[in-house]
């Protein structure tokens, strides 16, 4: 079974927790805090595999976990950060998140995508050390990891896609005109699984073919094999639409040709809209006037038609040169751009509760374990990383709700391990 959609489960690594530990010596009373930070956790990276062409391992594993980083130590010892983990899958991989069928990347080249990020490590405590609190009993945590469920689909990445019924010479034709030796035999549905093949033009140039299994009837709404197999036309900048110009299995070759592209049409607009040449196959069991009346309606149609027989390899040659020409006036293979993350829904924190208690002078912020994990991520001395902490406090209400509280310029405000001075 020729495996092409996937949907598995990622989950980077953790990051360690930061240490909290102070400094001890011989002699020296009190050593300064020492805790050190925790280490990153493992990345989850997707990379291409010219060795891989099918997404069949992925039905047997699941499940990929990148390891945590370490924890902090003592003694100021940042923990080790966990190495990535590289998940190999054929080129033309589509990876989307499967809860909102966003397109995360096309691993379509050699270029490694970070798919899950690995959790930042947590500060140790040497750095909450201040004037005041000299003795900071607490560290960071680490950041979990992104984890996510993703839907693998690979779609071909091949110039040209033959299409047609089964047993008009698909198979026949890529075998003589690429080095590609797929099955062939007399019998339906002989493909099963896509076929690629380089045809190579002299003086470096070339391009890829792809042999797709056989469409059939009805496979636009999903009926038999098709279906599966429509998406990896989908990229192709041109479809060789093939016919068996003898009618040897009693069907109407124009017929088929309508039938088969109306399968197209219900797919997608766009398939629909592709270009095709036309390639009359079986030329050696046709009678001339029976060529010439197809060939006759193709090109009242406006499409190339070319006569040939693939069995002996006579008509490819013009056929071939045809092709590059063409390629050579359309667009590149065509690469799906990732679509951006929604930005972070803020109103869902809104319904998240807290509470503002007043004791001398200082406003606490309680009863807000939710912002806990967001306090963990910021960075209290980097500057951005506090307006983002500010635009939380005021998208949660947390702002409005100090001020209605009487808040003003100056006032300490205290919210968990973290304290700032209130500033309109
Ligand atoms: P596919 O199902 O479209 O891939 O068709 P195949 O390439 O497997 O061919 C189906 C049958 O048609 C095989 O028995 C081939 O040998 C035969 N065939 C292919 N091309 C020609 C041709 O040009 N002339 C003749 N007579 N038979 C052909
Ligand atoms: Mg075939």
């Amino acid at each position: 079974m020729f495996v092409d959609t996937a949907k598995i489960h990622l989950k980077a690594g953790d990051g360690g927790d930061g240490a909290v530990s102070f400094h001890r010596e011989k002699y020296v009373a009190a050593g300064g805090p020492d805790g050190g930070d925790g280490g990153r956790g493992g990345d989850i990276i997707f990379k291409a595999d010219s060795n891989l062409s099918t997404l069949a391992d992925f039905r047997y594993k699941r499940k990929y976990a990148a390891e945590p980083g370490e924890r902090g130590g003592s003694g100021r010892c940042t923990g080790k950060s966990a190495p990535s983990l590289y998940i190999s899958v054929p080129f033309g991989t589509l990876v989307r998140d499967a809860d909102t069928g966003r397109i995360i990347a096309d691993i379509s080249d050699d270029k490694p995508v970070t798919v899950a990020k690995g959790g930042n490590g947590g500060w140790g405590n040497r750095h909450f050390a201040t004037a005041t609190r000299q003795v900071p009993r607490f560290a960071k945590k680490g950041n979990p990891g992104e984890e996510l469920d993703v839907t693998l689909e690979l779609k071909l990445l091949a110039d040209v896609g033959l299409i047609g019924f089964p047993n008009v010479g698909k198979s026949t034709l890529i075998s003589v005109v690429s080095e590609a030796k797929p099955k062939i035999a007399n019998y339906h549905f002989t493909t099963l699984t896509p076929v690629l093949g380089v045809v190579r033009m002299g003086e470096g140039s070339s391009f890829v073919m792809a042999d797709i299994p056989g469409l059939i009837e009805g496979a636009g709404e999903g009926v038999g094999l098709g279906h599966e197999f429509l998406r990896h036309v989908e990229r192709c900048r041109l479809l060789l639409h093939v016919l068996d110009v003898s009618g040897s299995e009693g069907r109407d070759p124009i017929a088929d040709f309508n039938a088969i592209n109306r399968e197209l049409s219900v797919f997608s607009g766009e398939l629909e809209a592709r270009p095709q040449i036309v390639v009359g196959n079986k030329c050696d069991l046709a009678d001339e006037a029976e060529i010439k009346r197809i060939s006759g309606y193709f090109t009242g149609k406006g499409y190339r038609f070319f006569p040939v027989t693939a069995a002996i390899a006579e008509g490819t040659k013009e056929l071939i040169s045809c092709v590059a020409e063409e390629l050579s006036k359309l667009p590149p293979i065509k690469r799906y751009e990732s679509e951006p993350k929604p930005v972070e829904d803020f109103t869902r924190q809104k319904k998240r509760g807290f509470s503002i208690r007043v004791c001398d002078g200082v406003y606490f912020v309680e009863s807000c374990e939710w912002i806990t994990d967001i306090m963990n991520t910021i960075n209290p001395d980097d500057y951005e990383s506090l307006q983002y902490f500010e635009r939380v406090l005021r998208s949660s209400g947390i702002i409005a709700a100090l001020e209605q509280a009487g808040i003003k310029q100056g006032d300490t405000v205290s919210v968990y391990d973290i304290e700032f001075e209130y500033v309109v």
